[in-house]
């Protein structure tokens, strides 16, 4: 895989999501160690370290390795909405455009902001100066996908465009390459890959930006644990392996059930909207894709109770395969509609679980 533009290291990508922290706490330790005080033994007026609201070694290890796979400076925060929260506020937008096909805490999010009289929600035509445009591609649950670049046009008429690339992981996409003025990830999904620990991340080259990011994250406290920064740390030590299997087994799996009756929504599908566009920003479609029974949620209902490897649960982007009826948590969500994030077990152990309980479900 080649170096991400604006790398400063110019290593692969493999390369740099295990050493993209070398420099920091040089010492004899091959592992990061794990820092959890609070408080840092004052010795003058330049102490780099005050209070762990303010900064952690720890944090700083995972945001120089996320800040080089995506080429720009990361900046990490308590969960992905605390990060997506964190640019919205940074940025103060008077008007957002957002599409339709977004997460739905963060149209939750937006809606809040909007009885609140913050903000005003838009077309992209109409937003001015200092608005925001905010994409999520490939996006949650449907995997449409959003043209980055085209997006980031907006820019020369001063809108701030800023891509939740969660789905894609900087292994796959890289939003600030196509143009984009941040890039935003929930860590707690593919970059940790383990399910066991929660974090956002918000990555620019925008000067101004981070300011107000940092400053914002120390004065709001939405800071990252240590403890959950040292497991995503080593967790995204293998995010580039993992996202090469996983994304491989999605795509076979988004194959082995084309014979049946069900709806297949993944980035690099022939008949998924956008997939011109997925094929020229994305290295991969990615781990992450949905299949829906037409307008039938109780086929749907069915399908969950009969799958037996793959768990039903929310979230996505860990090692085990999960699925979820997306329904049951998104009003709005497509009533057939099951999202699978596909996890590093073996491809016929998947097929078989998912196939049976896809054909049990419509008989
Ligand atoms: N962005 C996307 C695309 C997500 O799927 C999610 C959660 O599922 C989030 C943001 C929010 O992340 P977190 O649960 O870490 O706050």
């Amino acid at each position: 895989m080649t170096a991400a533009p604006g790398s400063p290291s110019g290593w692969g990508a493999g390369t740099r999501a295990v050493h993209g922290d070398a420099g920091i706490e040089p010492g004899p330790d091959i592992a990061p160690p794990l820092h959890l005080s609070t408080t840092y033994a004052r010795t003058g007026p330049d102490d780099e370290l005050i209070y762990r609201r303010d900064d952690s070694r720890t944090v700083e290890r995972l945001e120089a390795v996320l800040g080089e796979l995506e080429g720009g400076v990361a900046v990490a925060f308590a969960s992905g909405m605390a990060a997506i929260t964190a640019v919205i506020r940074a940025v103060a937008p008077r008007r957002v455009s957002l599409p339709a096909a977004t997460y739905h805490g963060t149209r939750m999010l937006l809606a809040l902001d909007v009885a609140d009289g913050r903000v005003e929600l838009v077309e992209p035509d109409d937003l001015q100066a200092g608005d925001l445009w905010w994409l999520e591609t490939p996006a949650n649950p449907t995997c449409e996908v959003a043209d980055i670049a085209a997006a980031a046009e907006a820019r020369t008429r001063g809108v701030v465009v800023a891509v939740d690339s969660t789905f894609a992981t900087p292994v796959v996409q890289q939003p600030l390459a196509l143009g984009a003025d941040v890039v935003v990830h929930a860590t707690t999904k593919a970059i940790n890959g383990h399910s066991d620990a929660l974090g956002g991340a918000a990555i620019t080259n925008d000067a101004g930006l981070l300011d107000r990011l940092r400053s914002r994250r120390v004065l709001e406290g939405a800071v990252m644990g240590a403890f959950d920064a040292w497991l995503t740390l080593r967790g995204l030590r293998t995010l580039p392996l993992r996202m090469e299997r996983q994304s491989a087994t999605a795509a076979a799996l988004v194959d082995a059930i084309a014979d049946l009756d069900v709806r297949r929504w993944y980035p690099t599908l022939d008949t998924q909207p956008g997939v011109g566009i997925a094929r020229s920003q994305m290295r991969s479609g990615g781990s992450i894709f949905s299949f829906e029974f037409p307008g039938d949620d109780a086929a749907a209902s069915r399908c969950m109770a009969e799958l037996g490897l793959i768990r039903v649960a929310t979230s996505l982007g860990g090692v085990e395969t999960l699925a979820e009826h997306r329904r049951t948590v998104d009003a709005d969500a497509r009533p057939g509609l099951i999202r699978v994030s596909v996890g590093i077990e073996d491809l016929e152990d998947l097929r078989a679980d998912l196939r049976g309980a896809i054909t049990r479900a419509l008989d």
